[in-house]
Order: structure tokens, then C-alpha cells, then sequence
């Protein structure tokens, strides 16, 4: 097999190939797949009389009137007559070609999208053919495809229509499921696609609800099935080192701990202590809302590989999370001996460089920090578990770059190094070639990963079901499902801007009373300068206002040491109230802070409007959350703002969440840019996922020639999407 089948044709521009490459298409099964949006039907000619607005239809007829008129705008109008009426058509932007083509007297067939307009019944813009009567009518609707600036349809259409003629287009699925499957043969559905016969249900393949489409979504789903399979299973043949731990040190933190585990915690701890033990990776992702005590569990996790002799990186998404987590554990594991490393990006080179010693040479047991911990550089002698906290904040890219790490097998260091430049670099594209003969060599087994850190994953996002069925269906999965005993439930109270006075009282109150609060800073999308701008104006404003507290500030652009150094202070209660800007969104954890104001909630996210809630309520004090909107809301931010008033539950919050926005950005994906699924929508699909899912299982296990065709076919050009 070629690691990419069926290179475009070699007489091809180089323009064009560029072009064809910016809508992902690289070779010619790519072209197959490149399906219409939409179709135009020029296999009838409507009568002028007939023509209804809104609707596509082509007319034909004598051109009886043709100027460049300068009202309202500047454009070429002409008019077009058959025997039952007159229609106007409206160039905006013209060319003496077509003025030529649409003088008066010569017979066009035109078609495009009818409306009333400034002259009564026109078309703007409409596709105009010479010739008239004697053309023949196309016998299919006519395919519109997805394009880029520069590539006309023309050129879609004839490699496409190539592509689909001299490619042999097998099934890739074996008779026995495809009877059962009842739907067409992947060819037919395809060039159904592509070429629609006359009277097909237009409407159908519009909402993609038409079996030809349904065939092409179940293909993909099975695709992705198949490769997370195929990944599960190649994860259990891969060697990691066995963690059995003594118990001794993870024991001692239990005794010294001022609270005991709830069931919850107990019962993923012993999960995953199990999973340590196996010789293969644990790849497992431990999932708890806010505040659920995920962090206990993380560090006898640790303990329990430092008890074998090896080594573990635990990472954070952003330096005030990881420095608290550094804090936290130094606190607790510092009795027992040992001290973590703390590694950031924005350490100085000299003591970035004197960690990064420590950790090859293996003194260090324990390295927190965010992800400059798998930056390239930074090896380990023998690293034995890595830990991600927040992982959907981390990028899809560093997320692949972190499944990689800790390889140690020399024949994998090319290809790890490879692969962390690919993480690095913005486009991921560029590095396609190199990720597609990555693929094929995966399928075919070829490459030897050696041996592989054991790797547990935090998050407080909850995965709607058909998500985990998909995406993380290559991981096993712990929950948290309860919430450590004696909290109370935090109040959510929506107040307008109008009434922010009463709101600076509420705070002060609840300072003056020894409580302390948060003043969460709008979050200003366009503009970073204008945010810091804004937190500075916010923090300069309450000092005015409250001279008698002591009030803290922290935000993204502070030097590190003073991030820290403010956080301690708030940790400390030394300062009672602290405007920080959405930096503080994940992990903090200040269990006296019982109060917290979001400025212009209606600007945040629902998972982010979670999250940060999700910072008060950690300890005995009734905990209040006022969420200050400026009006009038918008139909979106309304919506969001009900949900999180309404649910405090972070399960349900995700599940409403990803029906507003959609899955990609509950994966984090969104930001990379990376499509996931480009036909099949998982909202949507779920018939088709649950079938695609059984089969995959059926196809690995009696069909393995037929599976392996089936991801070839689809995976070649993007091996490892599917599986972050
Ligand atoms: P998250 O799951 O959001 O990361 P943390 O690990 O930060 O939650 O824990 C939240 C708070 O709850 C911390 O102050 C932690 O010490 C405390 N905590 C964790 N487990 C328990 C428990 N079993 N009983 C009481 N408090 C706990
Ligand atoms: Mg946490």
C-alpha cells in the first residue's frame, strides 16, 4: 500500500494544488469526498410566469433590454422576455465579456435565485449560458461545492468527475454487514452525491437524511470506531512500566490528611491503583465537577509510581493553577520526603535548564508545571505516570504532543521529535505528509511506540454520553459523583448593572464580616490590552470605593512571581478581596472565599460561568455568586445565563452547553482548527453511531481485511485527530 494513495493528478497547477490543499484535499479519494453543499437544477427550463421568489430556477429567452444603470448602485441590468413575461437580471460587478454576451437580441438560459426586487420579478448575479433552445438540458442537478477564493466550480468539477471515474471505489465493507446495514453500496452513494438522478428528494440530500448521505456518515463514524479500537487495543499491547507501590508513602498522606476520602474518591483511587499495577498504559480520564477532590487523588497517584522508583510529571494549564498545585503538594508530600520540582515557561533559562537536570538526571520524583513540561527539551530518566489536570484546556496539538512523551525506545525518537514539532508549529497540515506515512505504518503495525508512561487525565467537564462514545472512546473513564460532605450549596443571584451599588454593599458586608470575595473582570474577547485595561480600572475603582479593605489584583500579563506572591496573600486572607480576570477560571482553590461577582456575565461561557462559580462554595460559609449583566441581553446570552442560574449541576450544564455551541468547543478542538467529524454530526447521529460502534467490533473480529481497508481509506491523511 502507498502511504497516500492516489496522488492528484501531476498536471495540476501548483496554484491549484495549493487551493485544493486549503480545503483539505490532497489526494484523489480526498476529491471523492469533497461532497456538494447544495445543487442547482438545470434539468428544466421554468416559464417566466411560473418563476416563484426564493426559489433557484432557470428561465430562457431573448434578451430584449440591456444598460448599465447608476441607481440605486451601479450595475448592469438587463432584461430577459419568453412568451409568458419579462424577468430582470442584475450584474454588480461586470465584465465587457459578459455585457457582450447579454446584448439585446441574443437567446440565454440563465439561472439563479429568484426575487422581487427594485424593478419587480429579478435574478442577481444569475449563471447565463448562450444559446438557448437548442442546448440540451442536463439530465442531473448540477453539484455546487465547498470552494475557496480563486477555484472556480468548473475545476471542482472536473476532478471530482475524474477522480470518480477512474478510481475503483470497492466497498469496503463485507456483504453479510452491508445487507444488514441497509443502506446503498459506498459507490452508488457517492456518485449519487455527486450526480443526483432527476427526480430525486432534493430536500433529502440537503439534510443530508438521504441514504446515500446516511452511508457516508455511517463510514466515517465506523472510520473513527474502528481507529479508537485499533488504538485501545495497541495500548494494551504496548509495555509500561508495572507500579505496584508499597503503600507506605500514599498510606502516610491518607493518616496525615485532616478529612478522610468520600466513597467516590476511595473508589476511582482504588481504579486507578489497579490500572498501575498492568503492564500496559493506563490511559484513563478521571472526571468529577468542580470541587469534587480530584486533587487528592492525583497526588496518591504519584505516590504510589514514586513508591516504584519512578518518576511523574503533573501538568496544569495555566501558571497560577500549576503553582497552586505545586504549593498544595509540596504541603502535603514534603513530610514524607520529597520535594517537587516546579518547571514553567516563564522560569529563566538558567533555572529552567538546572530542573530540567535535575529531572533527566532523576533526582527530581515529582515535576509540576504547565506545559513546558513537555516541551521537547525537558526529558526524563524515568518517568512513570503523567498527570493533565483541566485537559480540555490544553490544546488538541499539545495534547498529542503529551500522549507522546516519555517514549523511550530509540527507534521512536525520530518520530516522537516529529511529532512535537508538529505540535508546535501553528498548521498542523504542513506536517500532513509526515502524519500520513504515520498512518499507514500505524494500521500496518510498524511502529514501535517501546515502552510508555502510565497517563491520567482530570476534568470537570462532564462528557455527554454520545461525546464519550465517540472522542474518548478510547479511554476508560473514572468519575467523582459526589462532592466531599459539608458544603453548602452556592446561591446564584442574577443582578442588572443598573444595580451595581447595592452589589459594592454586598461585598463589603461580607468582608467587613471576615469573609473574602472574588470580582471576577468582564472578559473582553477583542482585545487583551483593553481586559488588562479594564482589570486595572476595576481594581483602581473598588480601592476608591472601599478604602477599608485590603484589596488584591491578579491577571495573565503579571510577572509570575507576583501572580504568586498575590495569591498567597488571598490564600492567607491577607487580602479580603480580589479582582482577578478569568485567569482564575480553573483549579483555584481558597475554601474561605464564599463570595464572588462576575462583571459582565453575559460575555462568558456556560462551562466558564461554571468553573469560575465552582472557586466559591469550598468550605462551610454559604457562598454566594451574584452574576452582574449589563442589558439588553442578547437571545444567546439570556439563554446561557438561565441555565447556569437554573442548574448548579456541571453534567447538566455541559449537556446544555454542547447543544448551544456544539461539540467541537467542549473538546477544545475548536481553537486548533482541526475539523473532527466533517460529515456526521453526533448530536444528530446517534442511530448511526450506535451501529457504527457495534460493527466496528464485528468487523475487528470476524472482517480484519475489510477493517483495515475501511480506516486506510479514511484515515490516511489524518491518523491521529481521532484519537486525542
Ligand atoms: P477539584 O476536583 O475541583 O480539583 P480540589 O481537588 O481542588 O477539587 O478539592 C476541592 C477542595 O476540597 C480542596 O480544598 C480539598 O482539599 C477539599 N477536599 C478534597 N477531598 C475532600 C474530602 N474527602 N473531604 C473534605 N474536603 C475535601
Ligand atoms: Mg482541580
Amino acid at each position: 500500500m502507498t502511504a497516500v494513495p492516489h496522488s492528484l493528478p501531476a498536471n495540476l497547477q501548483k496554484a491549484t494544488l495549493t487551493k485544493l490543499a486549503k480545503l483539505g484535499i490532497h489526494n484523489r479519494f480526498d476529491l471523492v469526498l469533497h461532497l456538494p453543499l447544495r445543487y442547482e437544477d438545470e434539468t428544466q427550463v421554468v416559464r417566466v410566469a411560473e418563476l416563484e421568489p426564493g426559489e433557484s430556477q432557470q428561465v430562457e429567452g431573448e434578451i430584449t433590454h440591456c444598460e448599465v444603470a447608476f441607481r440605486p448602485r451601479r450595475s448592469l441590468i438587463c432584461q430577459l422576455q419568453d412568451d409568458s413575461g419579462v424577468v430582470h437580471l442584475r450584474f454588480l460587478n461586470f465584465y465587457p465579456s459578459q455585457q457582450k454576451q447579454l446584448a439585446v437580441g441574443k437567446r440565454i438560459r440563465a439561472l439563479g435565485e429568484v426575487r422581487m426586487g427594485y424593478f419587480g420579478l429579478e435574478m442577481v448575479h444569475p449563471k447565463c449560458r448562450a444559446g438557448g433552445d437548442n442546448a440540451p438540458l442536463k439530465q442531473a442537478l448540477t453539484p455546487v461545492y465547498p470552494t475557496t477564493a480563486g477555484l472556480p466550480q468548473a475545476t471542482l468539477h472536473k476532478q471530482i468527475h475524474g477522480a470518480l471515474q477512474e478510481l475503483e471505489l470497492s466497498d469496503t465493507l463485507p456483504p453479510e454487514l452491508l445487507a444488514r446495514l441497509q443502506l446503498p453500496g459506498f459507490a452508488d452513494s457517492v456518485r449519487l452525491l455527486h450526480n443526483p438522478p432527476p427526480h430525486v428528494d432534493e430536500q433529502a440530500l440537503l439534510e443530508r437524511a438521504h441514504p446515500a448521505w446516511l452511508r457516508i456518515k455511517f463510514d466515517e463514524l465506523l472510520a473513527q470506531q474502528l481507529s479508537m479500537r485499533v488504538h485501545y487495543r495497541k495500548r494494551r499491547k504496548r509495555t509500561a512500566p508495572q507500579l505496584p507501590g508499597h503503600g507506605h508513602l500514599s498510606g502516610a498522606l491518607l493518616q496525615a490528611l485532616p478529612f478522610a476520602l468520600t466513597n467516590a474518591q476511595q473508589k476511582v483511587w482504588r481504579e486507578i491503583s489497579q490500572d498501575l499495577t498492568q503492564p500496559h498504559p493506563m490511559q484513563r480520564l478521571l472526571q468529577g465537577d468542580v470541587g469534587s477532590g480530584k486533587t487528592i487523588v492525583a497526588a496518591l497517584a504519584a505516590l504510589q509510581a514514586i513508591e516504584s522508583g519512578f518518576q511523574v510529571a503533573l501538568m496544569a494549564p495555566t501558571e497560577i493553577l500549576a503553582e497552586q498545585h505545586y504549593l498544595k503538594l509540596r504541603e502535603w508530600l514534603e513530610p514524607l520526603g520529597i520535594s517537587p520540582a516546579w518547571l514553567s515557561g516563564s522560569l529563566r533559562k538558567k533555572d529552567k535548564l538546572a530542573a530540567s537536570e535535575r529531572i533527566a538526571a532523576g533526582d527530581t520524583l515529582l515535576a509540576i508545571g504547565t506545559h513546558a513540561l513537555f516541551q521537547s527539551q525537558v526529558e526524563f530518566k524515568q518517568l512513570g505516570l503523567v498527570i493533565v489536570d483541566e485537559q480540555h484546556k490544553f490544546g488538541v496539538e499539545q495534547r498529542l504532543a503529551l500522549r507522546n512523551k516519555g517514549i523511550i525506545s530509540e527507534s521512536s525518537r525520530a518520530h516522537q521529535d516529529a511529532r512535537s514539532r508538529a505540535a508546535r508549529t501553528e498548521t498542523y497540515r504542513e506536517d500532513r505528509r509526515d502524519a500520513s506515512e504515520h498512518a499507514t505504518k500505524q494500521i500496518d503495525g510498524a511502529v514501535d511506540y517501546g515502552a510508555v508512561p502510565h497517563q491520567l487525565m482530570m476534568s470537570a467537564t462532564p462528557i455527554p454520553r454520545t461525546l464519550a462514545m465517540s472522542y474518548y472512546a478510547d479511554l476508560d473513564v473514572s468519575v467523582i459523583d459526589e462532592l466531599p460532605p459539608g458544603r453548602t450549596p452556592v446561591v446564584t443571584k442574577l443582578v442588572s448593572d443598573a444595580r451595581r451599588e447595592e452589589v459594592f454593599e454586598r461585598v463589603r458586608n461580607a468582608c467587613l464580616e471576615g469573609r473574602q470575595a472574588y470580582w471576577v473582570c468582564p472578559l473582553i474577547d477583542e482585545s487583551e490590552t483593553l481586559q488588562l485595561q479594564t482589570a486595572l480600572e476595576t481594581h483602581s475603582t473598588l480601592c476608591d470605593i472601599f478604602p477599608d479593605l485590603r484589596i488584591g489584583l491578579v491577571h495573565g500579563k503579571l510577572a509570575n512571581a507576583e501572580k504568586a506572591r498575590v495569591m498567597a496573600a488571598f490564600k492567607a486572607c491577607e487580602v479580603q478581596l480580589l479582582v482577578a480576570t478569568t485567569v482564575i477560571e480553573v483549579g483555584v482553590d481558597v475554601p474561605n472565599a464564599s463570595m464572588m461577582v462576575i462583571d459582565h456575565a453575559e460575555r462568558m461561557g456556560l462551562s466558564q460561568l461554571h468553573q469560575l462559580r465552582g472557586r466559591v462554595g469550598r468550605g462551610a460559609a454559604h457562598s454566594l455568586c451574584i452574576l452582574l449583566f449589563q442589558t439588553p441581553l442578547s437571545e444567546l446570552a439570556r439563554a446561557r445565563l438561565k441555565i447556569i442560574f437554573e442548574n448548579s449541576d456541571g453534567f447538566e450544564i455541559a449537556q446544555q452547553d454542547m447543544q448551544l455551541r456544539g461539540p467541537g468547543e467542549l473538546l477544545g478542538a475548536r481553537q486548533s482548527g482541526v475539523p473532527m467529524l466533517r460529515f456526521a454530526d453526533i448530536g444528530q447521529d446517534t442511530q448511526l453511531l450506535d451501529s457504527a460502534r457495534d460493527m466496528a467490533d464485528e468487523m475487528l473480529r470476524d472482517f480484519p481485511a475489510a477493517a483495515r481497508a475501511h480506516l486506510q481509506r479514511w484515515m490516511a491523511s489524518k491518523p491521529d485527530y481521532l484519537q486525542v
